[in-house]
C-alpha cells in the first residue's frame, strides 16, 4: 500500500517544494518507489526535478480537468530516480475550472487510485493556499507533512493549516492525519528559533521530526540545475538532512507496519528507534555550514 503525504502550509517559501524533491530522491535512493505530484502551478517541483515546465505535453491540469489518464501524464526525473506527473501555470486555471465540476475534490484521489505501478510513496507538493488543488491533496493523502520555519508567526500558521486538517478530515477524508512537522531553513545562533522550536514539541510532541532542516545554500542553488541536492552535492549538509528525514520516516512506518502485525512486541516510538549516523549528526548540531 502507498503511503500519500501532502507537503503542505499555506504560507509560502517555507520549504514545501524543498522538501518534496528532495524527500522524494532520498526515498528514491533509499530502493523506495517514488511519485511526485505537483499541485502548483509554479511549476517548482517540475523544474526542480529536471523536467521543462513549458515543455510539457500534458500535466497535472489534464489529470484534474480532463481526466486523463495517469500513466499519460507520468514523466520520470532524469537524475532523480521518481516518476513525476509536472505541472506549470495550466494549473491556475482548474482552481476555476474545477468548481463546477462533479467530484471536484476527489479527482487527485480518483486518478491516484488507478495508478498500476504499486508507489512505495506518493508526495503532492502543494500551493501556498487552502484552494481547491490543496484540498484535491487533502483528500488524496493520508498524512500531511507540514515544513515550518521556526519563526514569530509560524505557530499561528500551524493552527489555520491544523483547522483545515480537521475539517477535511470531518468530511472528506476522515483517515487524514498530521503526518510530521518539518522543522526547515532552521539557524540554531537564532534564539527565536530555539524557542519557537521548543514550543512547537510542547504542543505537538513526537509528531515533530526528529530530523532538523538547516538553511544550506546547496538547497537553494541545487534547482537552478534541476537537481536534486542528493545529486548536485551529496555530502552537503542539506543533502545529509533529507536523507536522514527519509531514514526516519522509513523507521516510523516499519514500526507501525510492526505494530500492526501485532508481533507480540511492544513497538518503539520513533525517538526510540535506532538512529543512523545521519541522526547522531543533527542530533549534535543542526548546521550551520554551506555545504
Ligand atoms: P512556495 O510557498 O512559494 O511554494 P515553498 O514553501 O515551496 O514555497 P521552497 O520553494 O522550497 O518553499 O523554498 C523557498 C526558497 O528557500 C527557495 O529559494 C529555496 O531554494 C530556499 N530554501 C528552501 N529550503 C532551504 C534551506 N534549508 N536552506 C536554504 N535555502 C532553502
Ligand atoms: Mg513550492
Amino acid at each position: 500500500m502507498s503511503h500519500i503525504f501532502a507537503i503542505a502550509n499555506q504560507k509560502g517559501g517555507v520549504g514545501k517544494t524543498t522538501t518534496s524533491v528532495n524527500l522524494a530522491a532520498s526515498l528514491a535512493r533509499m530502493n523506495k518507489k517514488v511519485l511526485l505530484v505537483d499541485v502548483d502551478p509554479q511549476g517548482n517541483a517540475t523544474m526542480g526535478s529536471g523536467i521543462e515546465k513549458n515543455d510539457l505535453q500534458s500535466s497535472v491540469y489534464d489529470l484534474l480537468v480532463e481526466q486523463t489518464p495517469l500513466l499519460q501524464i507520468t514523466v520520470k526525473s532524469p537524475d532523480a530516480g521518481f516518476d513525476l506527473l509536472p505541472a506549470n501555470g495550466d494549473l491556475t486555471a482548474a482552481e476555476v475550472e474545477l468548481l463546477d465540476k462533479d467530484g471536484r475534490e476527489h479527482r487527485l484521489r480518483d486518478s491516484l487510485s488507478q495508478a498500476s505501478t504499486p508507489y512505495d510513496y506518493i508526495l503532492i507538493d502543494c500551493p501556498p493556499s487552502l484552494n481547491m488543488l490543496t484540498i484535491n491533496a487533502l483528500v488524496a493523502a493520508d498524512g500531511v507533512l507540514i515544513p515550518m520555519q521556526c519563526e514569530y508567526y509560524a505557530l499561528e500558521g500551524l493552527s489555520a493549516l491544523s483547522q483545515t486538517v480537521q475539517a477535511v478530515s470531518g468530511s472528506l477524508n476522515p483517515t487524514l492525519k498530521i503526518e510530521g512537522i518539518l522543522r526547515t531553513m532552521y539557524d540554531p545562533r537564532n534564539k527565536l528559533s530555539q524557542e519557537v522550536s521548543d514550543q512547537l514539541i510542547d504542543h505537538f510532541g513526537e509528531t515533530v521530526y526528529r530530523t532538523i532542516v538547516p538553511r544550506n545554500v546547496r538547497l537553494a542553488e541545487a534547482p537552478s540545475f534541476g537537481l536534486p541536492v542528493i545529486v548536485y552535492d551529496k555530502t552537503s549538509r542539506g543533502a545529509l538532512a533529507y536523507i536522514a528525514l527519509a531514514g526516519e520516516i522509513l523507521r516510523r512506518h516499519s514500526v507501525e507496519d510492526n505494530a500492526a502485525e501485532d508481533t507480540g512486541n511492544s513497538p518503539q516510538t520513533s525517538t526510540g528507534a535506532a538512529h543512523n549516523q545521519y541522526d547522531n549528526e543533527f542530533d549534535q548540531d543542526p548546521g550551520l555550514g554551506n555545504s
